[in-house]
C-alpha cells in the first residue's frame, strides 16, 4: 500500500501555485479554509470519512476538495496539485509566451467575403509579419445571414481566390476553410460536398444558445461526430463584456469533451476578449478528458490576429501543454489530421 501523504500539505501546496498563476481569491482561500477544517479532525475520523465518502459532509469541503483529499491519503499525488505542478508555478507571461512562440498557425480567421473588415490579402500578410506559416480561412456559413456568411456559390468564389493568393504569398499558406454553423439538430450549415474540399472546418454555435442541456449536449455531439467538422468553435458561446454580455450555453461537459477525444476532434480555445472561450473550469475538464485544441484568434481585422496571446494565457493556466495545440504543428500536419476525419468517417 502507497504511504499516505499530507493532505493538509497538499492543499496549501495548491493554494500556493494557484497565487502564483494569478487564479482569483476566492479559488485559493477555498483550498487554504478546507486546511483548517480538516486540521479540526484527527487523522482516524479523517481516514474514515475519505473511506466513506462523506468528507462533503463537512462544512466547506465540495467535491473538488473531497476527491483531492481522499487521493492524498491514498498516498497519490491529487490530480488538481499535478495539474498545477505541470506548470511549476511558472509566472503566466512566460508560460504564455512560450506558448505563443510555438503557435505556427491560426485555425479561426474571417475577412471582409463575411463579417471581417479586411481583404483576405490583408489578413494573411498581417499574419505573415507576426511570423505565422499560416491562417484557415474560416468566413461564415450561409445562415449567419447577419454576418453576410457565405452561400455555396461564393465560398467556390472563395476557394479560386485562396488559390490565386496561395500561388502569390507562398510560403505563407492561406488554408480553406469555414465557420460552419452547427444548426440546433447538430447538422452543419453547408453542403457537405463542398465542406469535404475544404481544408478545415469550425463548427460553431450561433444560434438558439439557450437549447436546454439535453438537447445543447446531443446538438454539440452530433457536430463532433460528422466527420466533415474538425474544430469546435468557441464552445459555450458566452459573451463576458459588451452589449451582447451572455451567460454560457448549459450542456454536460464531460459527455462533450469525451466525444471531442473520441472522436480527435479539437476544441478551441477562443482568444477573443469578450469571448474567452471555453471558461476555464470547463477548459480543466477538456485537459482530463485528453483534448486537444487549436488557439484561434477568431480575428475579424488584422490587429485581432495578436489575440492569439490571450488564448495563451488561459491555455497555460489550465495546463493545456503544446504538445496537444494542433496549430504548435506545421500545416500539413493539421492538414493530414483535419483529413483523417473523413475517412474515419468512411
Ligand atoms: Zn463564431
Ligand atoms: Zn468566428
Amino acid at each position: 500500500m502507497a504511504h499516505e501523504r499530507d493532505p493538509g500539505a497538499d492543499l496549501r501546496r495548491i493554494a500556493f501555485l494557484l497565487e502564483a498563476a494569478s487564479e482569483p481569491t476566492y479559488r485559493v482561500s477555498a483550498f487554504r479554509r478546507a486546511v483548517a477544517t480538516i486540521s479540526r479532525l484527527d487523522a482516524d475520523e479523517l481516514r474514515d470519512r475519505a473511506r466513506r465518502g462523506t468528507l462533503h459532509e463537512l462544512p466547506r469541503i465540495g467535491d473538488v476538495l473531497e476527491r483531492t483529499i481522499a487521493e492524498s491519503l491514498r498516498g497519490e499525488e491529487p490530480v488538481y496539485l499535478r495539474r498545477l505542478e505541470a506548470t511549476g508555478g511558472r509566472p503566466v507571461a512566460e508560460g504564455a509566451d512560450a506558448l505563443l512562440a510555438a503557435l505556427r498557425g491560426d485555425c479561426h480567421v474571417h475577412s471582409d467575403w463575411s463579417d471581417g473588415g479586411s481583404p483576405i490579402r490583408e489578413m494573411a500578410e498581417s499574419a505573415r509579419d507576426l511570423r505565422r506559416e499560416y491562417m484557415v480561412l474560416t468566413d461564415h456559413s450561409p445562415r449567419l445571414t447577419v454576418a453576410n456568411g457565405l452561400s455555396p456559390a461564393r465560398l467556390r468564389d472563395q476557394l479560386e481566390q485562396v488559390a490565386e493568393l496561395n500561388s502569390e504569398l507562398a510560403p505563407f499558406r492561406i488554408l480553406t476553410g469555414i465557420e460552419v454553423d452547427i444548426l440546433p439538430d447538430g447538422s452543419l450549415d453547408q453542403e457537405p460536398e463542398l465542406l469535404a474540399r475544404l481544408d478545415v472546418v469550425v463548427g460553431s454555435v450561433h444560434s438558439e444558445l439557450r437549447m436546454e442541456r439535453r438537447l445543447m449536449t446531443r446538438r454539440l455531439v452530433t457536430a463532433l461526430a460528422d466527420p466533415q467538422l474538425d474544430i469546435l468553435g468557441h464552445v459555450t458561446g458566452r459573451m463576458v463584456m459588451g452589449k451582447r454580455r451572455r451567460p454560457p450555453s448549459d450542456f454536460d461537459p464531460e459527455i462533450v469533451f469525451a466525444a471531442a477525444a473520441r472522436f480527435d476532434k479539437a476544441v478551441e480555445i477562443n482568444s477573443r476578449p469578450e469571448r474567452l472561450d471555453p471558461p476555464k473550469r470547463l477548459l480543466r475538464l477538456a485537459v482530463e478528458a485528453g483534448c486537444r485544441f487549436t488557439i484561434d484568434s477568431d480575428a475579424h481585422a488584422p490587429g485581432q490576429l495578436a489575440w492569439l496571446q490571450n488564448g495563451c494565457e488561459r491555455a497555460f493556466l489550465c495546463g493545456v501543454g503544446p504538445e496537444s495545440i494542433l496549430n504548435t504543428g506545421p500545416a500539413d500536419e493539421l492538414l493530414a489530421w483535419a483529413g483523417g476525419h473523413e475517412s474515419d468517417g468512411g
